[in-house]
């Protein structure tokens, strides 16, 4: 199989189940899920919800989202690819490229701030780091704090919430910081901003190098 030439295997998509035909069609089963380097064959499921960078007509990143998505909005003719992952998929008559980044073909005004407030993004903001002690762990070792607890009338927003490990979480308490003299913030929580998007996106895509034209200026 020469480069470039992977062949996946599209799980059948949820549209064709709710009667939206997509133009493609299953073609190569594989069956040994692994890392998709050009060439070699690749999991359906992995190429098909590997992180696609999206670009807004200006080549600004505005967003991510998966490649399944991303291939049905270059289908479509609401994106273009400009970036490719390397590997095919191949439709009946035709090999399609997955996208790794994508740019819409007419600019749209997105808001930034719209980004969902998610507990995702937040251990992203937070590099995956307590806010207290400073411990690095995998997300699931990590839970959510609000600064200002809920019980105290304390938000669920960028500002009152940061990444924090479940020991830190259980001395916190309900406790506010002016009552702990052994816990405090190691940095304020940023709000959400453009910084915290491009942030969180280059956290997402660091390990494609083909982001890193869009998103470091
Ligand atoms: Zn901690």
């Amino acid at each position: 199989m020469s480069l470039g030439k992977a062949m996946i295997h599209a799980r059948k998509p949820k549209a064709a189940a709710q009667g939206r035909a997509l133009p493609y069609e299953h073609r190569h089963e594989s069956s040994e899920p692994h890392e998709g380097w050009p060439g070699q064959r690749v999991s359906s499921a992995y190429t098909m919800q590997k992180p696609v960078l999206v670009l807004n007509a200006s080549y600004e990143p505005i967003n991510i989202c998966g490649a399944r998505r991303a291939l049905i909005l270059v289908l479509k003719g609401v994106a273009k690819t400009e970036e490719e992952q390397g590997a095919i998929l191949h439709a009946a008559l035709l090999r399609i490229p997955m996208p790794s980044v994508i740019r819409l073909l007419e600019y749209r005004r997105i808001p930034h701030q719209t980004r969902a407030l998610s507990r995702k993004n937040i251990l992203l903001r937070d590099r995956n780091s307590c806010q207290y002690c400073g411990a690095v762990l995998p997300a699931g070792e990590l839970t959510l704090d609000h600064v200002m607890p809920r019980s105290r009338g304390g938000l669920s927003t960028w500002e009152n919430l940061v990444a924090c490990c479940h020991s830190c979480n259980r001395r916190k308490g309900n406790h506010l910081l002016s009552e702990l003299s052994d816990i405090k913030l190691l940095r304020e929580p940023r709000p959400f901003s453009l910084h915290t998007s491009r942030h969180i996106m280059r956290m997402i895509g660091h390990s494609d190098h083909k982001w890193r034209k869009y998103l470091y200026y």
